[in-house]
């Protein structure tokens, strides 16, 4: 599953530098995480990353990009070897 950005975020930038496959950007008003570019960072760390760094808490499971754990790994592998 990849993971989303609520509207909590406050705009803190710490996310960002610490996404290994470079999915969190700046959108209009908050940051956003390209679905199609996170791997919840397995393959990279054991958790995921921007979680681990958010002061607010504000990165929950993104329920309309459920992924298995296999998929996600198949997904860092296409991002990694493409
Ligand atoms: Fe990036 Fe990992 Fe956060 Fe996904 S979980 S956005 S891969 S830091
Ligand atoms: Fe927003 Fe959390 Fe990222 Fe800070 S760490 S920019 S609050 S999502």
């Amino acid at each position: 599953m990849a993971l989303i950005i609520t509207e909590e975020c406050i705009n803190c930038d710490v996310c960002e530098p610490e996404c290994p496959n470079g999915a969190i950007t700046m959108g209009d008003e908050i940051y956003e995480i390209d679905p199609d570019l996170c791997t919840e960072c397995i393959g990279h760390y054991g958790e995921p990353q921007c979680v681990e760094v958010c002061p607010v808490d504000c990165i929950p499971k993104d329920p309309d990009h459920e992924e298995s754990e296999e998929a996600l790994m198949v997904k860092y592998e296409k991002l990694t070897n493409g």
